[in-house]
């Protein structure tokens, strides 16, 4: 199986985070308990390509850090920026994005990351991920969704507490019909008629072909489990771009 994206490495290097910016909270917004929306406007234009992210400057206390975050928002628009925040109850960054205010400066670098969508795939194009993983998927589909042939979209969350950003995925399907996409849910609470367990034991079911383009993005593990599900699938599927978390 070739991977023909692996970023992380280039991510700890540094090696292309290009300049520093600056920009300003024009929205912050909780989309689900666990889920916090930020859109930020940058202060010059930010040309990127769907699927890379930026290196956001955090504050713990006084000390400054820097947190790679996916750009969620199509890369037709380079003066405004989206961006989906995982929140987590133990995590001073979760503490830094929650107490932003529309208004605030924030300061970030980038656009870093060598994923995008493939545009001489001739298959179809297929997009695995799990929770805020969304974010780099999403930019790609909402980017490219006039280019893309049967597009589909399979995205792990826990229950349907954590389900958003549905409407945005239909509207994806009204500008494509040929698009679809499902919600697997690990844990969910009752009246849930969609799909359950983990992402890794619906794709036998795709039927995937050599020629597809599979996209995955999530934590190293949900990307080793796809693996092993996507070689029993598809031995000689080439066309593997993944990225983790
Ligand atoms: C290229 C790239 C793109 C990314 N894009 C996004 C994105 O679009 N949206 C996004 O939310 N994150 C994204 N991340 C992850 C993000 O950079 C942070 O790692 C994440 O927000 C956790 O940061 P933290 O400082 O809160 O966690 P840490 O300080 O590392 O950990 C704090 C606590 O949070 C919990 N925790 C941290 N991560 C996880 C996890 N994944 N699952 C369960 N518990 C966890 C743990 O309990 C931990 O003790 C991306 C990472 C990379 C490398």
């Amino acid at each position: 199986m070739l991977f023909v994206s692996d970023p992380l490495q280039p991510v700890r290097g540094k090696a292309y985070i290009a300049r520093m910016e600056k920009g300003t909270v024009e929205l912050i917004k909780k989309l689900t308990p666990t889920m916090l929306h930020v859109n930020v406007r940058p202060k010059n234009l930010f040309p990127f390509k769907a699927g890379q992210y930026a290196a956001i400057q955090t504050l713990e206390g006084e000390e400054t850090k820097k947190k790679y975050y996916s750009i969620a928002s199509s890369d037709k628009n380079t003066d405004s920026l989206d961006f989906f925040i995982r929140l987590f109850s133990d995590s001073p960054t979760t503490r830094y994005f929650e107490s932003l205010k529309t208004g605030e400066e924030i300061h970030f670098e980038g656009p870093g990351g060598k994923v995008h969508y493939n545009t001489n795939c001739s298959g179809r194009s297929v997009f695995l991920c799990t929770g805020s993983a969304i974010s780099q998927h999403y930019s790609i589909l909402s980017s490219n969704i006039l280019e893309m042939n049967s597009p589909f979209l399979l995205w792990g969350l826990r229950n349907q507490d954590e389900i958003f950003l549905v409407d945005e995925l239909n509207q994806l399907k009204e500008k494509n019909p040929s698009f679809n996409y499902e919600i697997v849910l690990s844990a969910p609470q009752k009246n849930w008629s969609g799909k359950t367990g983990y992402v890794s034991d619906h794709i036998l079911k795709l039927g995937l072909k050599p020629t597809d383009c599979v996209y995955l993005c999530g934590q190293s593990k949900f990307i080793e489990n796809v693996e092993i599900s996507l070689t029993k699938s598809c031995g000689n599927c080439d066309n593997v771009i993944k990225e983790s978390y």
